[in-house]
């Protein structure tokens, strides 16, 4: 059966130079990195290149790159790693659950008894608004974290406003750049962060490896104690395989934009997303914001999107309700209800997801069973039937 995967917000296949440039460090290229002879030399080589790629890929130097296991682990340490007992963090109510659930578990972890959060709303586009950060912003305000894309919509958040508000406060900015990176340009320096996060399985890379900016003199207390890695920021013998591929999806998305790989894909989302909105009682999620050019997330007014997900499965089409990790949990999503969505909108509301690998080919697929399938759960549904007179 043809499949076609339209749902890289999720993950990402590994491109074939990624599993290339890998395929030493799990053979003949074995090496603790830590090791001083030839075979630890070799390793520490490749995992400084690899350093040195998503340098290029974020605008900082190589020596604020943290290798981490993933973009979960980078957003934890950057919360972890500033806020302290007494301090107020600010974020919004659109973040990961990487974020969201690390901000709530503040008031629980270690020395951070006593944190205080301050969750910042979204406008009906998925928008935060600058002006309620800096107005949330206290004297004792430690650290704002504010997504750059979302995950759920590809809405891109003003981070260059947000960052100059945290640096005339004197007070860090930490943003989760994971869907951001490799679809628009990033640059620390014009976002004004000192803190971002980034995935590799996000970006064509190997799942398991992700890597946090940390900007030079930011006193950032570890989570894992043990070795001197990662200049003592992140215990734990390098994953040399995730990190050389994480590099080399970095290169990779260097030279996507180069060769106009983010035009293209806004072409083909484009074209999907018009022809998806022809459907009757259908609406677009973040409609008016800036997005990434992957991303659409469109509701089906009475469809359950999670039965049109397993429709769409059964004839090949991968899709999704929203995040991942809370498939299949009966709660609308958190991003979507933000935004002031009615649950029974958030629930009928699917993200489609274009990566590097798909075709024009692969969007014809998806407009051949899409409407078809919606079509054909509405003849199924009471609201929708009941509701036939209206359209
Ligand atoms: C996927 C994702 C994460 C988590 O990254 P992992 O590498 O899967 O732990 C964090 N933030 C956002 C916005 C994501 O999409």
């Amino acid at each position: 059966m043809r499949r076609v995967y339209l749902d890289n917000n999720a993950t990402t296949p590994v491109l074939p130079e990624v599993l290339e440039a890998m395929r030493p460090y799990f053979g003949e290229h074995f090496g603790n990195a830590s090791s001083i002879h030839h075979h630890g030399q070799e390793t520490r080589a490749a995992v400084e290149r690899a350093r040195e790629s998503v340098a290029a890929l974020l605008g900082c130097r190589a020596s604020e790159v943290v290798f981490t296991s993933g973009g979960t682990e980078a957003d934890n340490l950057a919360v972890f790693g500033l806020a302290r007992s007494g301090d107020h963090v600010i974020t919004s109510t659109i973040e990961h659950h990487a974020v969201l659930n690390a901000c709530k578990h503040l008031a629980k972890y270690r020395g951070t008894t006593g944190c205080e959060v301050t969750y910042i709303p979204v406008d009906g586009r998925g928008l935060v608004d600058p002006a309620d950060v800096k107005r949330a912003i206290r004297p004792n305000t430690k650290l704002i974290t504010i997504m750059l894309a979302n995950n759920e919509t590809g809405v891109v958040q003003p981070v260059a406003e947000i960052g100059k508000i945290a640096a005339e406060a004197d007070v860090y900015f930490h943003t989760d750049a994971v869907q951001a990176a490799g679809k628009i340009p990033i640059d620390v320096n014009k976002i004004g962060c000192d803190l971002l996060t980034i995935s590799g399985h996000k970006i064509h890379g190997p799942q398991g490896v992700g890597a946090l900016y940390v900007r030079k003199g930011t006193l950032l207390e570890p989570m894992l104690y043990g070795g001197s890695h990662e200049r003592s920021r992140r215990a734990g013998t390098e994953n040399v395989p995730g990190i050389v591929g994480l590099g080399k999806a970095a290169e990779l998305a260097i030279s996507g934009f180069e060769r106009g790989d983010d035009r293209k894909m806004a072409a083909a989302r484009d074209h999907l997303e018009r022809e998806l909105l022809e459907i009757e009682a259908t609406g677009l999620n973040g409609e008016g914001a800036p997005r990434v050019p992957n991303t659409t997330n469109i509701y089906f007014d009475s469809i359950d999107g999670e039965a049109l997900v397993i429709a769409l499965d059964l004839k090949g089409l991968a899709v999704s309700t929203g995040a991942a990790c809370s498939s299949g949990a009966i709660e609308p999503s958190h991003v979507l209800t933000a935004m002031g969505l009615r649950p029974d909108r958030a629930k009928a509301s699917i993200r489609f997801s274009l990566g590097k690998q798909n075709t024009p080919e692969d969007i014809d697929f998806a407009l051949a069973l899409v409407p078809e399938t919606v079509g054909r759960l509405r003849e199924l549904s009471p609201v929708w039937l009941k509701s036939a007179v209206s359209h």
